[in-house]
């Protein structure tokens, strides 16, 4: 329990009566052996005590010693000399009370002074400890002399392990001595690489503040993770990129939806016109009129078929919306073959499907679908342009989780890698006349009918793009 200021000084105070009552009731007992002037000389140690507790007490003290040596005196009558020495005790002792009273105000205030001290010190230490930067102060040779709690948590050193170490040995392989970190010229900002106890490394910024304590400077290094704003950039960076990206799909969706609304009248009326050219090939007669209407027939669907997809990339990219019905997957396979091939007389091209059992009907808008086939036909064949061998497989097959999967696998050189993690990211093409926008479009057609699609690369070396799509019959397939 601590003992008040008052109850230590009552303490001291009545030790020091208690000795000056010994000192006189010894004085007594040898009263007759020694003369009156010594009386003081044995005062004077309780008076010292008495001192200790302050002046009240050594000023009672010196006037009750005083009093009891003159009553003890008078019996003998008291001579001028004796008064003298009883005035000089006096003088003495309270000479003593002063200096006592002087010392007990300085000590208090050098108290004071130190709690005060004790406070903002650990105020200091306390802003020092929560600050949310790591902060470390190091002195004029650069070791550090203090590490503030957060340093603790962001370098993973405890103080006792770096105190007195060079402020370097927290950075990666340091190309700087700590007096070229060190300035004696205001605040200044570094950026540099932190490394861990764990060995890993950071980013930082270093503000270096400079103070002088008895004229030796002293360096106070608040430090700043900057990894999390780094990556915040780099996010925000590539959300700009991404941002950008769909503006420009946006524009390009506009500009697809106005040339779809454009080419629909040329096309009805081609379309128009060559079914009276057909009737006028019917009635000229002959064998080479029947060639002449099948051609001008076929010309004629082409042209009708090719309003039916510019309506519905409209319909797609004005409302995104798709027409779903049961699909064919053979039908679409065929059709997308014949389409695209029709354009590449001369080339050797071996393209073959396969459709498994239970895999043979989807759910799906028939035109894009066809669409989504045709741009990885057309794709596969772009990438085995001039190869001597150039395969195409188409496959069908059911998913263990009862969707059926379309793959086109060619005989190409396979994905190019410099491309190969951005394939379905619009804008992407390693081809001079390429717009990277084919597998870009099949991925949203594929993504609106609830699908996947994605690359990969077959053992036997080559390209395979595949994409999922609901079974129009859930039950249809059971193993
Ligand atoms: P584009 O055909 O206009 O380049 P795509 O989006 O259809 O746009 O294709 C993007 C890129 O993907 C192509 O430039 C090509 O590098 C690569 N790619 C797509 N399919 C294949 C394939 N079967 N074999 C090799 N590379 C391919």
């Amino acid at each position: 329990m601590p003992v008040s200021v008052q109850g230590f000084r009552w303490r001291w105070f009545v030790l020091a009566f208690a000795l000056g009552t010994t000192a006189f009731v010894c004085r007594l007992a040898i009263n007759e052996v020694i003369d009156f002037r010594t009386i003081f000389l044995l005062m004077i140690p309780s008076v010292l005590i008495a001192a200790l507790s302050g002046f009240i007490s050594a000023a009672f003290t010196t006037i009750i010693a005083a009093a009891a040596s003159v009553w003890l005196q008078q019996q003998d009558g008291l001579d001028l000399t004796e008064w003298v020495n009883s005035f000089i005790f006096l003088a003495i002792g309270f000479g003593v009370a002063c200096s006592a009273h002087v010392q007990h105000r300085t000590r208090a205030k050098a108290d004071a002074a130190m709690r005060e001290l004790a406070v903002r010190e650990t105020h200091l230490r306390s802003i020092f400890d929560t600050a949310p930067d790591a902060l470390v102060v190091v002195d004029a040779g650069g070791l550090i002399r203090s590490f503030s709690s957060s340093a603790e948590r962001l370098f993973g050193w405890r103080l006792t392990d770096v105190l007195g170490r060079d402020f370097t040995a927290l950075l990666f392989s340091p190309q700087q001595t700590s007096s070229d970190l060190l300035s004696d010229r205001g605040t200044k900002t570094l950026t540099l690489t932190g490394q861990r106890k764990n060995e890993t490394t950071f980013p930082m910024e270093a503000s270096v503040g400079v103070m002088r304590i008895e004229g030796r400077p002293s360096y106070t290094i608040s430090i700043r993770d900057m990894s999390e704003r780094l990556n915040s950039e780099a996010r925000l960076q590539d959300m700009r990129a991404e941002l950008s990206h769909i503006s420009r799909m946006t524009a390009l969706g506009e500009m697809a939806s106005a040339l779809a609304h454009e080419l629909n009248q040329p096309l009805t009326a081609i379309a128009n016109y060559l079914n009276g050219a057909r009737r006028l090939a019917i009635g000229l007669g002959g064998e080479s009129s029947a060639k002449i209407s099948d051609a001008i027939g076929k010309a004629s669907d082409q042209a009708l078929r090719a309003g039916a997809i510019l309506r519905r990339v409209r319909d797609f990219v004005t409302r995104g919306e798709i027409e779903i019905q049961a699909v064919d997957l053979a039908e679409v396979i065929n059709e997308a073959v014949s389409l695209v091939t029709a354009t590449c007389e001369g080339q050797r091209i071996d393209i073959r499907h396969d459709i498994s059992a239970g895999a043979e009907v989807v759910l799906a808008d028939h035109i894009q679908i066809e669409q989504v086939l045709i741009n990885l036909i057309r794709n596969a064949m772009e990438a085995m342009e001039g190869q001597l061998r150039q395969n195409i497989r188409i496959s069908t097959t059911r998913t263990r989780d009862g969707l059926i999967m379309v793959s086109v696998l060619d005989s190409g050189p396979g994905i190019p890698p410099q491309v190969a993690s951005r394939l379905f990211q619009p804008f992407i093409t390693t081809k001079s006349d390429g717009l990277g926008i084919g597998l870009s479009i099949s991925q949203t057609i594929i993504k609106a009918h609830g699908g996947n699609i994605w690359a990969t690369e077959p053992v036997g070396g080559g390209a395979a793009v595949h994409f999922t799509l609901r079974p129009a019959r859930e039950m249809a397939y059971a193993g």
